[in-house]
């Protein structure tokens, strides 16, 4: 470590900069929102920097600086001027009273450097990499910043309120140490992030009410993992993840989703074969209520989105029953990812003005659905859970009245590294079929629309 990170308090405390430029400008921001009071001297002010010194209601002399007349009573200096005489000269009288001095563009002449911040309400964040490359430390506060919700300051806020209330409720450290998690962790972290701070009192009060069976209470995500490519997670998605303490997910979900998983979080396989239930409807709902019941957080993680053809209602039921909390993220369903992937729109102003899912999964050896209504001129149908009764839904489309040219496309393990997508009509697709070997998943994608393919194919595998 080259350089001690340490939160100075400069609320109402006197700081000098000298210089009138750009890098005086960035440092008179960053100490003004930290509450300094920033005096600057320079003869020169850029007019954004001078603008800015009188809304913040700080002082200034526009003069040059003499060195005689500096007073002493400075928390800290910042020597910004473009003249290295100058600077100089301000860092040695720095020196001389012991006041911590930072010189633009000299390292070596640094009591201290200003680190990248990432600034969330009382929560800071402060990123140095040494002064070795500020570009560098700016991408890092990017890419942190990316995983710190802008409300992620207004809960340390919030829990700040009630350190010491806890402290004096829960008095055993370890009991203590998991109240905390929960409550960071857990619904009242998650009403803060949607804004809903009445609710969050509510939760915490009812919490510190009885905080054992606090501890015991978990919750239950119902995450969307949409069809394959990582990517497609929606933030809230991924978030949720990171605080799983256990993941329920079905074989739809791609090795890299999973991938993003802590190795410590427990995993557990519930998915099903098209004709073997590995485990049970009811066994899974079942479940999630007892890992919630141990005080866990459980991810229930189901390809593409839970809600369409993904039972995501028969679990959210039992949950409802049980009266354990849930959340339910929704996640990007197959036929919207493998349309996109396949440069294939759903609807076009040309060409189709509808679309509906149907799934084309056989009972009993046949497909129930109501062909006469799937089919209307300007209509996109996507089929999911088809492959098998892929020859069936093609013939049974042309006999109750469809084209036997209309287009139509198979897309295998969309938007994946192994995505392909097929492209024939509905008479020739039994043969092309019988010729190509398709694996699951996939979808089969019927309409005019089709014939976009070839043109709007983006996505090389
Ligand atoms: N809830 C899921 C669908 C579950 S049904 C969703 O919203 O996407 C399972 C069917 O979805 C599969 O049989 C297949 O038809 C389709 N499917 C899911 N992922 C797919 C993928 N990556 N590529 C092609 N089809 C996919």
């Amino acid at each position: 470590m080259q350089y001690f990170p340490l939160f100075y308090n400069l609320h109402r405390r006197k700081c000098l900069i000298i210089g009138g430029g750009n890098v005086a400008r960035r440092r008179a921001k960053s100490l003004i929102r930290a509450g300094a009071k920033v005096h600057l001297i320079s003869k020169e002010i850029e007019s954004e920097l001078e603008s800015f010194l009188i809304e913040s209601d700080a002082s200034f002399e526009k003069q040059a600086i003499d060195i005689n007349k500096l007073k002493n009573d400075y928390m800290l200096i910042v020597a910004a001027t473009n003249d290295k005489a100058a600077n100089a000269a301000v860092a040695s009288f720095a020196y001389e009273n012991r006041i911590p001095v930072n010189v633009a563009d000299d390292r070596s002449a640094c009591d201290f450097i200003f680190p990248s911040i990432i600034d969330r309400a009382s929560l800071t964040v402060a990123i140095s990499n040494s002064g070795k490359s500020p570009i560098l430390s700016r991408l890092l506060k990017k890419q942190i910043g990316a995983y710190l919700p802008s409300a992620f300051g207004e809960l340390s806020d919030f829990v700040g309120e009630y350190r010491e209330q806890v402290k004096a409720a829960v008095t055993e450290d370890d009991e203590r140490k998991i109240f905390w998690e929960n409550v960071l962790q857990g619904a009242i972290a998650e009403a803060i992030y949607s804004g809903k701070k009445q609710r969050a009192h509510a939760l915490f009060e009812s919490a510190l009410a009885d905080p054992p069976k606090f501890n015991l209470q978990g919750e239950v995500y119902l995450i969307g993992a949409g069809p394959g490519d990582p990517d497609l997670l929606t933030l809230k998605a991924f978030r949720l993840l990171q605080k799983a303490d256990v993941v329920l997910y079905d074989r739809l979900v791609s090795e890299k989703v999973m991938g993003l998983i802590a190795p410590e979080v427990e995993l557990i396989y519930v998915g099903k074969y098209r004709d073997s239930h590995a485990v049970p409807q009811n066994d899974i709902n079942q479940l999630l209520v007892e890992q919630a019941r141990k005080g866990k957080r459980v991810a229930r993680l189901k390809g593409g989105d839970p809600f369409i053809f993904g039972r995501g209602g028969e679990e959210i039921q039992t949950l409802v029953d049980y009266q354990v909390p849930f959340q339910i993220v929704p996640g990007i369903t197959a036929a919207s990812g493998c349309s996109a992937y396949a440069g294939i729109p759903l609807t076009h102003r040309d060409y189709a003005q509808s679309v509906q899912f149907v799934t084309g999964q056989l009972k009993d050896g046949t497909i129930d659905l109501e062909w006469s209504e799937l089919i209307s001129p300007g209509k996109t149908l996507v089929f999911y859970m088809g492959l098998k009764s892929l020859p069936i839904i093609c013939e049974s489309l042309i006999r109750h009245g469809m084209k036997s040219d209309t287009h139509v496309a198979l897309i295998e393990k969309g938007t994946t590294d192994e995505q392909r997508v097929l492209v024939s009509n509905l008479k020739e697709m039994g043969s092309v079929l019988a010729s190509e070997r398709v694996a699951s998943p996939s979808l089969f994608i019927v309409g005019s629309v089709v014939q976009l393919a070839e043109k709007l194919a983006w996505f090389d595998t």
